[in-house]
């Protein structure tokens, strides 16, 4: 049992349930009159733009609209260059909140901007543990993808290219004090992106609930999370309406549930792959759990089971024809992760996941 982490706390306030994005005027405008500068930052995944969606934000004259680029996952520079923005559009003054209106990789640039107006400096400096010393900019967050947790969770990832590192800003103030989760809004999700991403909640929980390090919140938290996948992935249609409140709902609790466990062996393989051939987080995720047979068999057999039935192809070769630099590439940038590896397999991981191994592993994605 690893004890509870002092600090990780949950989501201040949230509505949930169709329709819940009605709640967002009322939630900014607290926020509006409290404040000198009412203005609020709007960071909105570029899906969106010249959508309806956009008209039903409460968007007021002097609030500021950024459609940001996703074409790659959120990297310190991108954020330090929008929160540079920001600044400058907004004076000396502070908006009144950071709205983060997407799914895992908008809501987590929203995270940093607004730790980052109230703390300065840059979001290499933060990334890490306990590192942000003041509370952010308000933060709300409006999720369109549901799997990642980012909704619930007390980090926000970035890429970190000089430092050759993929790392989040840990802490309690990186968690959302307003949160709608509105199912209406994944309506639009295409199918390949929705199974992809619902699955970081499915294998987050596995990956939790196989480890060593165990606490009995988390744990119950991830078999919920679970079980609600189970009834959205093994479902004839995973996007029907109660599917995708059903997969709202875990994605939050799976969220909830990170900051007291550690993953295990597939998220450092995935992350492996994210820094030496770019691949995106959750289809990393999926193409890795889908050649661990021999440490998860039973959820890799139920994995395969949920993509046959909703007819889902992951894309293959993707190792074929790398070279021996680029296989010891993955091997560094997987084996670094070293906490949810000795979580996983124990403090000799090292003696399982030898180069050899690792490298075996990799040439069947
Ligand atoms: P994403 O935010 O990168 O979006 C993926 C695609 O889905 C984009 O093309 C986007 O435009 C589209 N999209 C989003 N909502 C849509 C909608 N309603 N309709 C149509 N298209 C829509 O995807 P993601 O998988 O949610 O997020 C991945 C990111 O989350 C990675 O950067 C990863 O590191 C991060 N992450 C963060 C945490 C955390 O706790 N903070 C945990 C896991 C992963
Ligand atoms: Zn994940």
């Amino acid at each position: 049992m690893i004890q509870t982490n002092p600090q990780s706390i949950s989501v201040g306030t949230y509505w949930f349930g169709d329709g819940s994005l009605s709640h967002l005027p009322l939630c900014l405008s607290r926020r509006r009159t409290e404040t000198d500068n009412g203005a609020v930052v709007f960071v909105i995944d570029p899906f969106f733009e010249g959508k309806v969606l956009i008209d039903e934000l409460p968007i007021e004259a002097g609030d500021k609209v950024y459609f940001i680029d996703i074409s790659h996952e959120p990297t310190t520079e991108g954020t330090d260059e929008l929160t540079a923005q920001i600044r400058n559009d907004f004076g000396s003054g502070m908006p009144a909140a950071v709205v983060g209106v997407g799914g895992g990789s908008t809501l987590d640039t929203a995270k940093a901007v607004s730790n980052l107006l109230t703390n300065g400096g840059v979001a290499a400096d933060y990334q890490g543990w306990d590192l942000v010393k003041n509370p952010g900019v308000f933060k709300v967050g409006v999720s369109t993808l549901s799997g990642t947790g980012a909704e619930a969770s007390r980090t926000c990832v970035m890429m970190n290219q000089a430092k050759n590192l993929k790392l989040g800003m840990n802490s309690p103030y990186t968690v959302f004090d307003a949160l709608i989760l509105d199912p209406a809004l994944t309506a639009t999700v295409p199918r390949e992106q929705y199974f992809t991403t619902g699955m970081d909640t499915y294998i987050h929980c596995l990956e939790s609930l196989s480890g060593q390090y165990r606490h009995l919140i988390s744990d119950s938290l991830s078999r919920e999370a679970m079980e609600l996948c189970r009834k959205v992935f093994l479902d004839k249609d995973m996007m029907s309406e109660d599917n995708r409140e059903t997969l709202m709902a875990a994605s939050f609790l799976g969220g909830t549930a990170i900051g007291n466990s550690f993953v295990g062996i597939v998220h450092p393989l995935s992350a492996g792959l994210s820094m030496v051939l770019g691949t995106r987080h959750c289809l990393g995720n999926c193409l890795v759990l889908n050649v661990l047979e021999e440490f998860y068999p039973s959820y890799v057999e139920e994995f395969h089971e949920m993509l046959r039935l909703q007819g889902i192809e992951l894309p293959k070769g993707l190792c074929a024809d790398l070279n021996d630099a680029a296989f010891d590439a993955l091997y560094d940038a997987s084996v670094v992760h070293e906490k949810p590896l000795i979580n996983a397999l124990g403090a000799d991981f090292k003696d399982i996941l030898t180069r050899e191994k690792v490298r075996q592993i990799f040439e069947q994605i």
